[in-house]
């Protein structure tokens, strides 16, 4: 087993796994890529169980190790949220999430934030006779404390990264891709991850 299948269809997500993965031996799929059409729900209150149900999806639809991704920003003054629920921040008419938050923020001096990334790899199952068994998944996550800036700045990343400050002054939409991935929640949670996929796929 040497190819990977990144269980995500975010253009922004899927820019970052290729840079941060580059190093392994195999390839590094899109479902695109593979033409696999599938839709997950993200039912759960907990990243790791959206990341493991998605993991395990693609993996069962495509027999390869599949690498999902749950994420989100986490706002103090929203009481942390909205977390588990950013993809779909303020519902389905805001078509501007980061204006949306802007203006949730609006006069709001405690600005900490956080954003959060979990990883599941879910790689596949054989018993002693090959006969196939569930996926096996494991976990792994990252963290990147900063704030909410009072407006937008820089043209690099996705979804909030205009708006996520770090203690530098640079947003993370300001960073080098080097760099955001250094530091990034999911820069991190991919160290922690890599030497298991060097194991997982050899
Ligand atoms: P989900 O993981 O697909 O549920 O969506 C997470 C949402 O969090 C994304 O759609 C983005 O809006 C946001 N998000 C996750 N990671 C990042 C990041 O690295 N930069 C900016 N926004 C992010």
């Amino acid at each position: 087993m040497s190819d990977l299948l990144l269980a995500t269809t975010n253009p922004g997500k899927q820019r970052e796994f290729k840079r941060l993965l580059q190093e392994l031996p195999g390839r590094v799929m899109t479902p695109q890529e593979l033409g696999l059409d599938l839709e997950v729900a993200e039912p759960h209150h907990v990243y790791a169980q959206n990341a493991s149900d998605k993991a395990v999806a693609f993996c069962r639809a495509s027999g390869m190790a599949a690498l999902a991704d749950d994420s989100g920003l986490e706002v103090a003054s929203l009481d942390w949220g909205p977390g588990v629920r950013t993809g779909r921040f303020g519902g389905p008419r805001v078509t501007d999430p980061v204006g949306y938050l802007l203006d949730q923020l609006r006069g709001v001096d405690d600005r900490r934030a956080r954003m959060v990334c979990w990883l599941a790899l879910a790689i596949p199952g054989t018993g002693p006779d090959g006969t196939p068994r569930s996926p096996r998944v494991e976990l792994f996550s990252g963290v990147l404390e900063g704030s909410v800036a009072r407006e937008r700045r820089g043209e690099g990343g996705f979804g909030y990264d205009p708006i996520f400050l770090l203690r530098s002054g640079q947003t993370t939409a300001e960073l080098a891709d080097g760099d955001k991935d250094r530091l990034s929640h999911r820069g991190k949670a991919v160290a922690a991850a890599l030497p298991r996929l060097r194991q997982v796929l050899q």
